[in-house]
């Protein structure tokens, strides 16, 4: 029997597992990923930003772990030789209303405890030749990484500490007893004293499978973007992102700079009716069945029906999405848009409809499990890794 198992093997699963493992290095930690290596889902289809903690609502889990996370993710990288770019961050207002919008950021912020600067147009100018707006913030802790690349050495740290990580291992049933908890997954039994779920995209079905209802489910939501030619790799000098509506933060489609040099468009947010499908085309029946058959996700569709039909659009036809980055870069020609593999969000949504807007975890007697990590979670996966371990200390009882 083991101490610990652990589902998932992205970003927050291998972080909490070498965490552990640091604590603990007596204790027997499983991890189980039904895929065949690590980050295969979310973390290795992301925008590699190391965010600040711009956007958070003050105090929140997501505001504390993403300043922390922001330091802890370069220290990580430094000590372990992961290339990572501190490039910074330019959030760029384009008229009056974006000009007001920019005002309530640069007062959260300040609320948030970021380090920060005011640009005119002047000084966006030169900072950014390529790109025009009316004034922006700059941020200069923000930064790029590969997470993939991070995950890997999580991994290679966790069994490098006496962990056992089963790759192709995927698990369909779940028992809670008194006293253990019985994984069944495709290649047999597992049985622990405690178990941890970071299962992304899964992880309604998780806690389902512990025999809880949960209250809330997964909404996949596709991010999709568009590589710029090898010509534009030096367009831009940071990380370029629109002054977002407050009602619907995550929309608007940003530059940015990847490790490998190279610089994409995105992402937008539509609807997948696979919950880890990457192509337009990948439609599971089952999957939107689940979707549209739940009362808050249903709400969701409805109370944002025009913005999602014009993310929808945009998905479709090139021109509306190419307009979005034209606002502040119009350099960029529909010619230059080309193809880049998609990522899917794991977005909680509650009865109620609305999108839950913090980190969430759920907790049975004998396990933890990760319900929602959207962005910044890859940035956040330290702290939130830190943060299971000391939850686990005061639920289980650990010394
Ligand atoms: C388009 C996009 C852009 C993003 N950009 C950023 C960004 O720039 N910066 C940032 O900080 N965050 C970003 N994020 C968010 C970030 O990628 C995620 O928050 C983070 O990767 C979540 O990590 P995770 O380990 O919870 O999930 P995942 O990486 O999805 O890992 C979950 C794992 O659980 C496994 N699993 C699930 N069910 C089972 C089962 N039954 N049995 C065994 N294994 C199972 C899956 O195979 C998967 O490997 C972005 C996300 C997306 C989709």
């Amino acid at each position: 029997m083991y101490d610990f198992m652990i589902i998932g093997g992205g970003i927050i699963g291998m972080s909490t597992a070498m965490q552990l493992l640091e604590s603990y290095p007596d204790k027997k930690v499983l991890v189980l990923e039904k895929e065949s290596g690590p980050a295969e889902h979310q973390t290795g289809h992301n925008s590699g930003v190391i965010h600040a903690g711009v956007y958070y609502t003050p105090g929140s889990l997501k505001a504390k772990f993403c300043l922390e996370g922001n330091r802890r993710t370069k220290e990580f990288c430094q000590e372990n030789g992961i290339p990572y770019d501190e490039c910074g961050k330019l959030l760029v207002a384009t008229n009056a209303l974006e000009m007001e919008r920019m005002k309530a950021l640069w007062e959260r912020t300040e609320a948030n405890g970021l380090e920060r600067y005011w640009l005119n147009a002047d000084e966006l100018r030169e900072r950014e030749p390529n790109i025009i707006g009316m004034g922006a913030i700059f941020v200069p802790s923000s930064g790029i990484v590969n997470y993939k690349r991070v995950t890997q050495e999580m991994a290679r740290k966790v069994m490098e500490r006496g962990g056992e990580v089963r790759y192709q291992t995927e698990v369909f049933g779940l028992k809670e007893t008194p006293q253990e908890v019985i994984a069944n997954t495709s290649t047999g039994d597992f049985s622990a004293q405690y178990l941890i779920s970071c299962s992304g995209l899964m992880a309604d079905r998780i806690v389902k499978m512990l025999g809880v209802e949960p209250e809330f489910r997964i909404c996949p939501f596709r991010g999709e973007y568009y590589l710029l030619p090898e010509k534009h790799n030096q367009i831009v000098n940071h990380l370029i992102y629109p002054i977002p509506n407050p009602a619907m933060p995550f929309l608007g489609v940003h530059l940015t700079r990847m490790i490998d040099g190279t610089v994409t468009v995105g992402p937008n947010a539509v609807l997948a009716w696979k919950r880890e499908g990457y192509r337009k085309t990948d439609i599971s029946l089952s999957d939107s069945l689940e979707s549209l058959r739940y009362p808050g996700i249903r709400k969701v569709l409805k109370d944002n029906f025009i913005p999602g039909l014009v993310e929808m659009k945009n998905s479709l036809f090139k021109g509306g999405y190419l307009k979005e980055v034209q606002k502040y870069c119009p350099s960029v020609m529909k010619s230059d848009l080309t193809p880049y593999p998609a990522g899917v969000r794991a977005q909680a949504v509650s009865k109620e409809g609305k999108l839950v807007d913090d980190f969430l975890f759920v907790r049975t007697k004998r396990t933890i499990n990760v319900c929602n990590a959207p962005s910044p979670a890859a940035t956040s996966a330290l702290p939130i890794g830190r943060h299971i371990i000391q939850e686990a200390q005061t639920q289980f009882g650990l010394n």
